[in-house]
């Protein structure tokens, strides 16, 4: 026997004891299933531990957790235990070493910093993700950024991700959405590797978890995240997190979750502002090699100035002008004329679906009213009545964070949302003339 295998027997005989001693495990449920069970290997931060049949492997993985916790106080040092039969240990040896140390960054090396434009909309998170990237686990941990769709929080992501791969090649770093993250979590719970998934996560320098709120009611990867993140955030290292919304509006997230979230840095992302917008636009005409002369300076400023509420939607409207201008002209400067003939073409929304300015023109009619009182300043009591409607409908029907209601309806602040919303219910409580309203309203609106 080797000193290395002396060592590993000690080890492994305190922590059977202890499990025994410190009543983690009962007797006759260790005397059946811990007993054969041997500790083969530990390096870095994974300990082999075999057993000779599938049941002792299925009970020893439902266990893994209070193992890697003595194993922790013993070694004093983080330890992750994987538990595999001993054939598959002796088959397999070079694949456990492989599946201990990879994970794949999967970031998307397009989006860095230097091609992120920074305005008075997004300075604040720019400015908290590069802290992050800069010294990774150090400022604000988590980072969470969160605003509506389009407006950069996955270029920013990604650019936290680059940018600590090119400074600090020896740190570890990997980019995931929540629905890839469900996803993963399914097959590794299928193909029984999900201590492995859990280590390399555990293992990580930084963690880039996009779009966070599509997490929501998904019970077991909730718990695994829950798990991960604790550990990075406990261990120093960096997460950044992005969302839709503000953490406390993301419903179907456990609230010690979203306390954890609370702990440290949320800061949301805006629409651009005209120059910034105007600023994108010639990044993005810059990166495609296009001359800066190829677009009227009126057609950029009309761009600017209606395609703004979402960076997506602005380099669609210039994608759609360079289309319409290589289509009708062989790459032609392009006038305001044209840039007029490109967006008449586009195809409308379309109506069937709900949308926040189908509610409002809905609503409106409803009251003989026009859309413009709907979101004016008014406080006359049926504009306000009818614009507490529109606006719990949208909640109700587009589940939108409250914020972008706001924008939608005259600039107005979430808690004069919520309050709207807080309104209508408490009438349809009591009011039946509101649950009919809402009724006829709501049948114009499918
Ligand atoms: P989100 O994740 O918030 O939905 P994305 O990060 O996917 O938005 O951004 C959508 C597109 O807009 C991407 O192509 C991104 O590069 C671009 N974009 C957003 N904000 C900026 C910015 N400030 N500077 C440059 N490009 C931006
Ligand atoms: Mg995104």
């Amino acid at each position: 026997m080797t000193v290395a295998q002396l060592y590993l027997d000690d080890i492994w005989s305190k922590t059977k004891n202890l499990l025994i001693d410190e009543g983690h495990v009962e007797e006759i449920v260790f005397n059946t299933y811990f007993e054969e069970a041997c500790l083969n290997d530990i390096n870095n931060q994974c300990a082999i531990v075999t057993v000779k049949t599938h049941l002792q492997k299925i009970i020893l993985i439902q266990e893994v957790e209070k193992i890697n916790n003595i194993l922790k106080r013993l070694l004093d040092r983080e330890v992750f235990c994987d538990v595999l039969l001993e054939d598959e240990y002796k088959n397999n040896k070079k694949q456990v070493v492989i599946t201990e140390k990879t994970i794949d960054d999967h970031l998307l090396n397009v989006y860095t910093f230097d091609n992120f434009i920074v305005g008075p909309s997004n300075k604040e998170s720019h400015s908290a993700a590069l802290a992050c990237a800069y010294n990774p686990g150090k400022f604000y941990n988590p980072l969470f950024i969160y605003g509506n769709s389009g407006l950069g929080k996955t270029h920013l992501l990604n650019a936290v991700g680059n940018y600590v791969k090119k400074t600090n090649s020896s740190k570890t770093v990997h980019y995931t959405s929540s629905s890839d993250f469900v996803s993963q979590v399914v097959q590794s719970i299928k193909d029984n590797t999900i201590e492995d998934f859990k280590r390399n996560l555990q293992s990580l320098d930084v963690l880039l978890m996009d779009d966070v709120q599509f997490l929501a009611g998904k019970e077991k990867s909730h718990e695994i995240f829950f798990h991960v993140f604790n550990e990075l955030v406990n261990t120093k290292k960096q997460i950044v997190i992005t969302s839709d919304r503000h953490p406390t509006e993301i419903k179907g997230l456990e609230d010690r979750l979203i306390s954890r979230f609370s702990s440290g840095l949320s800061v949301g992302v805006d629409s651009p502002e005209f120059e910034t917008s105007l600023a994108i636009l010639k990044s993005k005409m810059e990166h495609h090699s296009l001359d800066a002369t190829l677009i009227d300076d009126d057609v950029l400023t009309y761009i600017a100035t209606n395609f703004s509420k979402d960076v997506r939607k602005l380099e669609g409207a210039l994608n759609r002008l360079i289309f319409y201008s290589i289509n009708f002209g062989s790459n032609q400067h392009i006038d305001f004329k044209m840039a007029i003939g490109a967006f008449k073409t586009q195809p409308s929304s379309n109506e069937k679906e709900i949308t926040v300015n189908k509610i409002k023109r809905v609503v409106a009619d409803y009251y003989g009213l026009t859309k413009q009182q709907l979101v004016s300043k008014s406080r006359t009591k049926n504009i306000s009545n009818a614009r507490h409607i529109a606006i719990y409908l949208c909640r109700k029907h587009l589940d939108l964070p409250f914020i972008r209601i706001g924008e939608e309806f005259g600039r107005r602040d979430h808690s004069t949302i919520i309050s709207s919303c807080e309104k209508i219910e408490k009438q349809l409580k009591k009011d039946t003339f509101m649950s009919i309203a809402i009724g006829e309203i709501e049948k114009l609106l499918f």
